[in-house]
């Protein structure tokens, strides 16, 4: 093995772990999953202050059938009176008979107030069902995305685990000193070790001046580049 080959190995799994955690940084399936589970929490919110609304709606509903129930109660305990033979002068019939009569009035308008308040309370109750099954829907759907994404993960997961085992083979068959400048480089490079290609670095794309390239290939060693200081491969001409 050449003095570069142990390091480019390193490098070509450094960039792999790399364009690993590219592809885990934007990944579309967490993009979509994340936007689903928003929107999931948006109707829920949604749905809640429908439920909310429907719930006062139905206590005013709740007022008026009590109110209306207390009338029938009292229309019926006058109509006992009246037929109970209890009360048998006629003055006072006559005055359970027009009690009975304005309460059926009363009765009645509270009954449409009822009414009214029923046309109130529907359309809440239809639109809250028709929220409630998009979201069984939009959760479903969520819950597709997140496995998706799950999956998605472990898969990387995996794979950065086997590169970092062979990234763990490869380094004892790399020179110390060589691991140190590689490492060093890598923090401003992605790709540290490049080509010498015809005297030009691959990393910069700089001409390397005649004198300059000379010292490069005939020191021992690893050599940097003049101009972008990565480290040059220079078994290639
Ligand atoms: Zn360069």
């Amino acid at each position: 093995m050449s003095e570069f080959e142990a390091l480019m190995n390193l490098q070509s799994i450094d960039l792999e772990l790399d364009a690993l955690d590219d592809r885990e940084r934007e990944l579309p399936e967490r993009d979509r999953y994340e936007k689903l589970a928003a929107e999931v929490k948006t109707s829920e919110k949604a749905l809640a202050a429908k439920e909310e609304v429907l719930h006062k709606e139905r206590a005013v509903q709740k007022r008026y059938e009590d109110k209306l129930d207390a009338l029938t109660e009292k229309i019926e305990r006058e109509q006992k009176k009246l037929y109970s033979g209890v009360v048998t002068i006629p003055k006072e019939l006559t005055g359970i008979q027009q009690e009975i009569e304005s309460l059926k009035e009363r009765r009645d308008e509270e009954e449409t107030v009822l009414l009214e308040q029923l046309d109130v309370v529907e359309p809440i109750e239809k639109e809250i069902a028709v929220l409630a099954e998009r979201l069984v829907s939009m959760r479903a759907g969520t819950e597709e995305a997140k496995s998706a994404y799950a999956a998605v993960s472990a898969e990387i997961t995996a794979a950065r685990r086997e590169r970092k085992e062979k990234r763990e083979a490869v380094l004892p068959g790399v020179e110390k000193g060589h691991l140190e400048l590689y490492e060093k480089t890598r923090k401003r490079y992605r790709r540290a070790v490049v080509n010498l290609k015809d005297g030009v670095c691959q990393g910069c794309h700089t001409d390397i001046p005649a004198v300059e390239l000379r010292k490069i290939l005939e020191a021992p060693g690893l050599s940097k580049c003049p101009n972008c200081g990565r480290i040059v491969v220079k078994s290639s001409k």
